[in-house]
Order: C-alpha cells, then structure tokens, then sequence
C-alpha cells in the first residue's frame, strides 16, 4: 500500500462521507466478503456505508454478515443511482476493469465522487483516482485487512473478521495456492482470535450442495474431454444440462478445479452456455508456469490471475468448444 494511498484516504476519511462499496458482477466470496467487512468497519467509523452489487449472488454467501442490506443494481437502478451520484467516496472492490460491473460502469462515469480501487488482479485499468492495486496477494479480503490496519486496527471485531476470513478462505482455495504467504496465515490469526466460527464458515461456502447441483457436478465430469496428446481438459455444460439438474447461480462453482485434480494435467477449462444472456461463459485454471490471464485475455475477453481466469464467449457453445480446443492445442510447447 503506496503512502500516498492511505495519506489521501486518511484525510478524506476525516469526516462523515457518504461512501458506496462495490463488487464485481456475480461476486464471490472474496468480493462480498472484502465488501462487507469494510461497509461494517465504515460504519463503525461512523460513516454513512452502501454496498451496491451489479447483481445476484449464490445462495452459500447468503449469510456473511450484512449480505441481506446490499443493494442489487439490476433489481433497484433507481435507488442505487441516487446513491452512486449523490457518494462522496466510490469503493470498487475485487475487480480492475470497469467492464466487470456493466451496465453499472456508465452510472460511475458520471459521478463526482473519489473512485478507490481495492484489487489484486492483474493488469488494472486506469478509471480510480486512488489506486490500491498489488497482484501478488491472493485476496481483496487481505487487502481490506491491510486498510483497516492502517487506518484503525482497534474496530476489527467478530463481524469484520468473519467477513474477511471468508474471502481469505475462498481465494485461496483454502490456504493452498501459491499467493498464501506466511503474512496471510499471520492475518489470520489475528481473525480467529476475534473468536470467528471457521468451522461454519467452511461448511456454509462449501458443504451446502443441493441434490440436483450434485448430479450437475457428476453430468459435468462425464462431459469431461482431454485435449490429447497434451496435459489440459475442458468440460462444457450446456443450458439443458443447466436446466435438467434445476441450475441455480453458483452451482458449477469449484467444478473446474476437479479437471486439474487428474494426475499431471496442467491447464483445465469450464465452458458454461447461457441461453438468456446468448454467452458462454467459461473458467481457466492451471498449475505452475502456464499463464490463464494471457490466454484468457488473448482469446477470450477475460483476464484474472496467473493460475485463476475467466471470460466469455458470443459464439454458440459447439463453436466455442471447439475454439478452446484448437487454441489450446497452439500450446504444445507449454502443455506437454
Ligand atoms: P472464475 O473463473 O472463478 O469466475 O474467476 C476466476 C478469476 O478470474 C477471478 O479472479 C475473477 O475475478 C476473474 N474473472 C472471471 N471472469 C472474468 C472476466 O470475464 N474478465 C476478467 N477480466 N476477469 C474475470
Ligand atoms: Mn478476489
């Protein structure tokens, strides 16, 4: 966190603000949780806090801590544009490109408020007049922690904590990937100290499945395809598959990661057709030195992080399978 950041923050911070937090479309644990704990410690502050979402989220982050007073934009434009125009501070939170909050990102363009960007993806654009922006830590959450740290340690309490462990947890893949660091562990520390239930929060993100996501997640293994002769696999979902299993938002979460569970393989991909938007949205996940947030950004309108992508596709869903599989084979070199 650069001096100047928190110097400016400080001082803007000095008295009441009207201040807006906002995640990414279709947040996750990470952008909720980063979100959250910062509206709580904002209020605690004694400023006047908002959390505004693009849109909805999964049913296994309806219970961090403050969730049932966010704002969705797509359900409330009008409520949600009097505050994004009326904030004297904008938080942007988990994403570095406008692009993620569309249609969102034309109601910012006109507002007079300080835009903050909190975000640890790769290549940010340059829409905030405070920059908060360092990829090598591995969740907003952290960077969130960071803030508070510098700003007043003494408000973290249960709630904060709660908010941030879960962001902590889930971009981590819980405390495995490589961006886990003995600072994150320290971090947490301090959290489960405030007396957070870790326990629960695990069990609510990741052992809430319905039946029907189960099978969803035994069709999508069958579908599994390997790009032979090289170390990579894809699996596509198609809307009837999505409809014959009841798909709710959130269900094909985690479900790429079983591509890269086999022995060896490198690069695993998630191809997801949404008939109401006329997109396919897709996941990229590697291991090691293969780079998802290139080939994400090269081929597929997406970015992210070095071993965690995403992006999209306006072909149908043969077509794009069948581009994932032909690009990936321009890759042998990497991904023998
Ligand atoms: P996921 O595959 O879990 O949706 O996302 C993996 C990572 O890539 C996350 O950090 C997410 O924020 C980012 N990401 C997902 N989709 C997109 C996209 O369409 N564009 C960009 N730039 N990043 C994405
Ligand atoms: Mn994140």
């Amino acid at each position: 966190m650069k001096n100047n950041f928190i110097l400016t923050l400080k001082e803007q911070l000095s008295n009441r603000k009207e201040i807006v937090i906002i995640p990414h479309k279709n947040p996750d644990g990470d952008a909720l949780g980063s979100c959250l704990g910062l509206k709580h410690f904002f209020d605690l502050m004694g400023h006047s806090c908002s959390v505004i979402s693009p849109n909805e989220y999964p049913e296994f982050l309806e219970w961090i801590p403050g969730q049932e007073q966010i704002i969705k934009y797509n359900k409330s434009e009008e409520e949600s544009e009097k505050l994004l125009l009326e904030a004297d501070l904008i938080f942007t939170l988990d994403f570095n490109s406008l692009s993620r909050i569309k249609p969102m990102d034309e109601v910012i363009d006109n507002c007079r408020a300080i835009k903050v960007m909190i975000d640890h993806h790769e290549q940010p654009d340059d829409y905030a007049d405070l920059m908060y922006s360092d990829p090598s830590l591995g969740s907003t959450c952290e960077m969130v922690y960071n803030l508070i740290e510098a700003l007043d340690v003494s408000l973290i309490n249960k709630t904060i904590a709660t908010c941030i462990y879960t962001g902590i947890m889930t971009d981590s893949g819980s405390f495995r990937f490589k961006s886990t660091t003995g600072v994150t562990h320290s971090i947490v520390s301090n959290l489960l100290d405030m007396g957070i239930n870790h326990t629960q929060i695990h069990i609510n993100i990741y052992d809430t499945y319905s039946f029907g996501r189960l099978q969803l997640l035994g069709k999508a293994l069958t579908n599994l395809v390997k790009v032979e002769p090289l170390n990579a696999v894809y699996i596509t979902l198609s809307q009837k598959e999505l409809t014959q299993f009841d798909f709710k938002k959130g269900d094909t979460e985690g479900f790429v990661n079983y591509g890269l569970s086999l022995d060896g393989i490198k690069f695993a991909v998630i191809l997801i057709e949404n008939t109401q938007e006329k997109i396919i949205k897709m996941s990229f996940r590697s291991k090691g030195e293969f780079n998802v947030n290139q080939f994400a950004r090269k081929h597929f309108n997406g970015g992210g992080h070095h071993n965690a992508a995403g992006g999209v596709s306006y072909e149908n869903l043969e077509m794009t399978t069948q581009k994932v599989h032909e690009t990936i084979l321009q890759y042998k070199d990497q991904l023998k």
